[in-house]
């Protein structure tokens, strides 16, 4: 079986060696939104409408399902439009969803402020016990929709029990795997049934491609998917097809460096009087650090950790430092940091933050690929 940074490089984009063709070694960005065919009757080359299906983003399509292992993949146009797309295709009026109670903040709207006015209800629970998410299953329970790790907390879902949990009662299992990305996990080897990513974040990794994938090996499923995919139109475009293909590459190079520099930052962290708590999967004591490990190969790039003062104290630290930005997104190179209370999970009520772990000086970091003594000596310096 080819290994993964082969698959990365190769899988979607064989050089096309037919008569007149180039024999690109890198997919074209395939412009056209129409294609031709000789004779009003004869068959087309595979291609009538960039919505229904383009080159470049079946090239993508092909790649981001054999990254994952999977039958089949799907692009969009960003991870939302991926979510909505799964929602309107696997669910309908009346179905119940659980979710993890710690979803990235726009899941968390899409379900409960959106699908919510079409009758889809979700229910909330912490998913670190799988027990909670059997005892909330209803009636009318459909899906249960998990991360792991999440965002920004960084707690871990163990992924092969609540798939058992899940088919025991004929549910549906989808896992936003945006965090870890294929590199470091494979929620359909776990058990889940369907995958999903914002691939803005580590899969484009360059903070200059928005978009969002589907990996899935149910065939039904799939149709029912492409069908929406088309009927809805949410689809990737030639361009941020060929962007995302290009960044999806170096996956598992950057992936390495990412956790390299996260794990050592975290340390650090861990060491210092000024922070309350550290929260990476990757240290020994994170609670759930035995669980990451057996579902994972790796614990990613992204950290979390709470300062000691108040959220005037969380933004002057931010000011302080010189090599991450402050600003949302995470998974590209370079390296960022925020405050989920005022910035992604600003749209989460404050309450139901709180009572999650969300504190006003929580701060999450996106450790980019860096040098690992220049992003330790930034923190150090922005700590004094
Ligand atoms: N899932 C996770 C875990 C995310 O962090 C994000 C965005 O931050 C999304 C989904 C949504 O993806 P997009 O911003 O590409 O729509």
């Amino acid at each position: 079986m080819t290994a993964f940074s082969t698959k990365a490089i190769h899988n979607g984009e064989e050089p096309d060696f037919r008569d007149g063709a180039s024999g690109d070694v890198a997919v074209p960005i395939h412009l056209a939104t129409t294609f031709a065919r000789r004779k009003a009757g004869s068959p087309t080359a595979g291609y009538e409408y960039t919505r229904s299906l383009n080159p470049t983003r079946k090239a993508l399509e092909e790649k981001l399902a054999a990254l994952d292992d999977a039958k089949y993949g799907l692009a969009f146009s960003s991870g939302l439009a991926a979510a909505s797309t799964l929602i309107i295709s696997l669910l309908k009026t009346g179905d119940n969803v659980i979710g993890f109670d710690d979803l990235y903040g726009g899941t968390r709207r899409l379900l409960s402020n959106v699908f919510v006015n079409f009758g889809i209800t979700t229910n909330y629970v912490d998913a670190t016990d799988p027990a909670n998410i059997e005892k909330a299953i209803q009636p009318n329970t459909k899906l249960i929709w998990i991360e792991s790790p999440t965002n920004p907390l960084l707690k871990i879902a163990d992924i092969r029990a609540i798939a058992q949990i899940s088919k025991k009662h004929g549910l549906i299992l989808v896992v936003d795997n945006t965090f870890l990305s294929p590199y470091f996990q494979k929620p359909l080897s776990l058990g889940a049934d369907v995958v999903v990513y914002s691939t803005t974040k580590y899969i484009g990794g360059h903070s200059d491609v928005l978009g969002g994938s589907i990996v899935l090996n149910n065939e039904d499923f799939y149709k029912k998917l492409a069908y929406n995919q088309n009927a809805v139109g949410a689809v990737l475009s030639p361009f941020d097809s060929y962007l995302t293909l290009r960044g999806a590459k170096t996956l598992a190079v950057r992936m390495e460096q990412h956790q390299k520099n996260a794990l050592e930052l975290a340390e650090f962290l861990a060491k210092s009087s000024k922070i309350k708590r550290v929260l990476y999967p990757g240290l020994k004591n994170h609670p759930h650090h035995q669980i990451a490990a057996a579902q994972s190969s790796g614990f990613g790039g992204v950290l979390s950790f709470e300062l000691v003062g108040t959220l005037q104290d969380a933004e002057d630290f931010l000011s302080k430092l010189k090599l991450f930005a402050t600003a949302e997104s995470l998974g590209g190179v370079e390296s960022l940091a925020e405050i989920p209370a005022i910035m992604t999970h600003a749209s989460v009520p404050k309450e139901v933050r709180e009572q999650n772990g969300i504190s006003d000086t929580l701060i999450r970091v996106s450790v980019g690929i860096e040098d690992t003594e220049d992003l330790i000596e930034d923190f150090r310096q922005a700590l004094e």
